[in-house]
């Protein structure tokens, strides 16, 4: 396989953990006989001081030669967010790329590793390992947005929109990550209430009527947040539309034990996407080898899976997370005593993988 990947490490922990992270790519290139291409270029603040902007035109035209993106982070200190450097860096960089090749998909892995049990807020944590699904480009934050008065009191109205071809897409990619997992799928709606819910249910049954394979298990968002706590284990896929995802996928990165483990991918209706940690650049802690790049090096195992479709690749490297943190190696958002450098994690990784 031959495959040309746009590499934007950007602020704060972006170059570190995005450095350590091409080690094992270049490592699987080897194992498995690849050959990666990376395109690198700025992007946020690194982008800013250079171009004077967040997200240059040679960035996007990088992006668009690629065969998927490998995105470290953007921003800088929050207190420092109203310089010219930091100002809606997010908006213009990653928000923009976002929209600037229509990624409709967004797909984050919930897992707790065993040895994570202890970080975790949830007791009984064993065999928690889901994937929410959630739409990107619908729903009440993409709906018209207004303030108004009435008889002297202020009013303010968000409206929601869905069109059926927007379910229809995320719905299909849902149910075909299901096909290799635990085969089943719950749709998270309040379809008691609104209309768009109703819209989503009436869709997503039907394309459960011709997919005997998989079990459809609709549930009420309320409800869904309070079995997250409860019982996060009954999860495989979790398959929600935009503002409901945002707070379920957050919650589920709560559970994790710790924002350096959550990769996330973002995808759009031709199948190219984008790859990147859940967390932000971490400015406390950059340039000190200290960060977990767990969340970036997953992120390119997502990378390997859905755009590559290099199921097998993908594994190695989470079987290889997986093993080096339960032979105790891990950052220090992690293990408190004796924690292990970036590098040294990496180089425990390759280990596994060679
Ligand atoms: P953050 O996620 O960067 O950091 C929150 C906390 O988590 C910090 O204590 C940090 O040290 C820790 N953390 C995050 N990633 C870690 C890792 N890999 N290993 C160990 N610890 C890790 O959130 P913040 O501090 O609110 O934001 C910092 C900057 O990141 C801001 O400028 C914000 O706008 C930006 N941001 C960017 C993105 C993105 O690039 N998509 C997302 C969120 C925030």
């Amino acid at each position: 396989m031959k495959k040309k990947i746009a590499i934007l490490p950007g602020d704060g922990i972006g170059p570190e953990v995005m450095r350590e992270t091409l080690r094992v790519l270049d490592c699987i290139e080897k194992v498995f006989n690849h050959s990666f291409d990376y395109l690198e270029s700025e992007v946020g603040g690194q982008a800013y001081d250079r171009y004077q902007s967040h997200c240059p035109e040679k960035t996007l035209k990088i992006c668009e030669n690629a065969d998927a993106i490998l995105f470290g982070s953007v921003g800088g200190p929050v207190a420092e967010q109203q310089q010219a450097k930091w100002k809606n860096c997010e908006i213009n960089s990653i928000l923009k790329i976002r929209k600037h090749f229509n990624f409709s998909t967004n797909i984050r892995p919930v897992i707790i590793y065993p040895a994570l049990a202890n970080s975790s807020p949830i007791k009984n944590s064993q065999s928690v390992d889901f994937v929410v699904f959630r739409e990107l480009l619908g729903g009440i934050y993409f709906g018209r947005h207004e303030r108004t008065t009435k008889d002297n009191q202020k009013i303010a109205i968000d409206e929601s929109y869905y069109h059926e071809n927007q379910i229809k897409q995320i719905a299909h990619a849902a149910f075909n990550a299901a096909r290799s997992r635990k085969k089943r799928v719950h749709l998270i709606d309040k379809a008691n209430v609104l209309a768009t819910s109703k819209l989503w249910r009436e869709i997503v049954m039907e394309i459960a009527q011709d997919d005997s394979e998989i079990e459809l298990i609709p549930m009420f968002v309320d409800n869904c947040a309070m079995q997250m706590v409860i019982n996060p284990a009954q999860f495989d896929i979790i398959l929600t539309e935009n503002m409901f995802g945002d707070i379920l996928s957050d919650l589920g990165a709560a559970l994790s034990g710790s924002i350096g483990m959550m990769p996330s991918a973002s995808l759009n209706s031709e199948g190219f996407g984008l790859y990147e940690p859940a967390g932000g650049s971490a400015p406390d802690i950059a340039n000190q080898n200290i960060a977990n790049p767990c969340a970036q090096l997953l992120s390119a195992a997502m990378m390997l899976r859905y755009s590559f479709h290099a199921e097998e690749e993908a594994q190695a490297i989470e079987k290889a997370v997986k093993k080096t943190l339960s032979r105790g190696i891990a950052t220090r958002d992690i293990k408190k005593e004796k924690p292990a450098s970036t590098s040294i994690f990496i180089d425990a990784i390759i280990e596994a993988l060679s």
